[in-house]
């Protein structure tokens, strides 16, 4: 499971500064959901091989009496839901009352802290920082986050403890390309083949009220579906083994359905770390959307985050029921506005009230998932590459025509197409795009995004 670390701190500590250097902003979402404190940051952070989601807590002032009143409620859940906190404080401005009431906070929490001095460029930062261990949180860690100094060494020791499980090693070795195997056109079917019977891993997420629970529990009574026992915890999302039509899945469940049906406790409906994990750890994400909302920020910024990571995509605009034909044609032709970005995802429109259309996603959800995972060979790779070549010739670079040389597969979940040649990473962005759709279409991909890299040589 990827692990989630909080930035807590005081106002102008420099938390959205590091957050920016972690997310490098592209994929922050900002939470803007109903109930939920509108200055909430999360993203996805990828730094040393280690992948996890960074959330910005916002400030705390603790100036105040009593830091429980003064902490928004989403901001104790969220570093309740962490794992790893990471506690900024300003070596510039030394150790004030808000710092003491934070961390006299987290000691009660008993979650794992690091304190963070930041802001030490310019200054003698080991007699400035000394004062930070008065705060009894252990080792105080030096880092300026707006010159990006520290912050690799303390992503590096905060997360060590998950290294092992998220096999840093092996995916270093993965973006050099060693461990990802080339396969001849046999081993590549045969590798097919074993991946079709392994369990999808399906992640039913959306904004509250959108009618997440209403389709879970759709999809669990169906006749056609085998449920098996799903045990979980009660920070995380349910994971429910299922079969459908000999396909096996696990369908994971963040609207809390199962858990609900089970125990009677009371569960948070809706959290955004909640269904950030569940991205993270499915292979294929249904995002549901509501038609009588029209598409909102926040669907955007879910898509926008199964997008960055990689994750195959299915959409469903639910609630299809009752509409009259020109509301249907609002709601479609906005549709094409605003998802045009992500075209190659199936649209469905369904009732999970009434079933109508649910049946039917199921098509998507496997075909997304076979595009996602498919194995090609190298010859295969290497042909296609050829033919976009031939269609359509490299540019000259200084002079000299662009040689492309041989591609392979570089991984899976999303694909990711490597290409070997001469003076390859000078290809300009408009015909690496070309290749990229050429790609898409030569291999049928669809429903999950795709990716290509250029490497000098051979
Ligand atoms: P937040 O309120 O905790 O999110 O703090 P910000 O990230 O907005 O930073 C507050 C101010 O501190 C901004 O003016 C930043 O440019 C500045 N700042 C952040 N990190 C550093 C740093 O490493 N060194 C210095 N000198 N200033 C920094
Ligand atoms: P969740 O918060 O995403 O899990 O949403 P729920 O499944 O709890 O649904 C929220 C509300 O929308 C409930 O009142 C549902 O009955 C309603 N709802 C869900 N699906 C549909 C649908 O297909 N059509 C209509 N008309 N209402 C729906």
């Amino acid at each position: 499971m990827i692990p989630v670390v909080a930035l807590v701190g005081r106002p102008n500590v420099g938390k959205s500064t590091l957050f920016n250097r972690l997310t490098r902003t592209r994929d922050a979402l900002v939470a803007d959901f109903p109930g939920l404190t509108r200055d909430r940051k999360y993203g996805r952070a990828f730094l040393s091989g280690y992948e996890f989601i960074v959330v910005d807590t916002g400030g705390i002032d603790g100036t105040e009496e009593g830091i429980e009143t003064k902490m928004a409620e989403q901001s104790l859940a969220a570093i309740e839901e962490a794992d790893v906190v990471l506690f900024l404080t300003d070596a510039r401005a030394g150790l004030t009352s808000a710092d003491l009431a934070i961390s006299e906070h987290l000691r009660s929490r008993d979650k794992t802290t690091f304190v963070v001095a930041n802001k030490v460029d310019g200054i003698d930062a080991d007699s400035a920082c000394a004062e930070f261990w008065s705060l009894g949180l252990g080792e105080v860690y030096q880092m300026a986050a707006a010159q990006g100094r520290g912050v690799t060494n303390m992503i590096e020791y905060s997360l060590a403890p998950y290294a092992e499980a998220m096999g840093i090693t092996r995916q270093d070795a993965d973006e050099d390309g060693e461990e990802v195997r080339e396969y001849t056109e046999e081993e590549a079917e045969a590798e097919q083949e074993r991946l079709q019977n392994l369990p999808i891993k399906l992640a039913i997420i959306g904004k509250p009220n959108v009618g997440k629970s209403t389709l879970t529990n759709r999809i669990l009574g169906e006749e056609r579906v085998v449920v098996y026992d799903a045990p979980g915890t009660t920070r995380d999302s349910i994971y429910i083994p299922m079969e459908r039509e000999g396909r096996e899945y696990v369908l994971i469940d963040t609207a809390g359905v199962r858990r609900r049906a089970k125990v009677h406790e009371v569960i948070e409906k809706f959290s955004v770390i909640k269904t950030l994990k569940a991205v993270e750890d499915s292979n294929v994400v249904l995002l549901v959307i509501d038609a009588q909302d029209g598409i909102s920020e926040q669907d955007l910024g879910l898509l926008g985050f199964a997008l960055n990571a990689g994750r195959a995509i299915v959409i469903a605009v639910n609630k299809w029921d009752g509409l009259d034909q020109s509301f249907k044609e609002s709601v479609k032709s906005e549709l094409d506005r605003r998802l045009g970005f992500i075209d190659f995802a199936r649209i469905h429109f369904i009732s999970a009230l009434h079933g109508t259309g649910v049946g039917h996603l199921y098509e998507s959800i496997e075909e997304a998932y076979d595009s996602a995972t498919r194995r090609v060979s190298t010859s295969m790779l290497t042909r296609i590459m050829q033919m976009s070549q031939d269609d359509h010739q490299p540019p000259l670079v200084h002079g000299r025509r662009v040689k492309l040389k041989y591609a392979h597969a570089g991984g899976y979940n999303p694909p990711i197409v490597v290409v070997h040649g001469n003076q390859v990473s000078k290809l300009p962005d408009s015909y690496k795009r070309y290749m990229m759709n050429y790609f898409r279409r030569s291999l049928k991909v669809v429903g999950t995004p795709i990716q290509i890299r250029f490497q000098e040589g051979a």
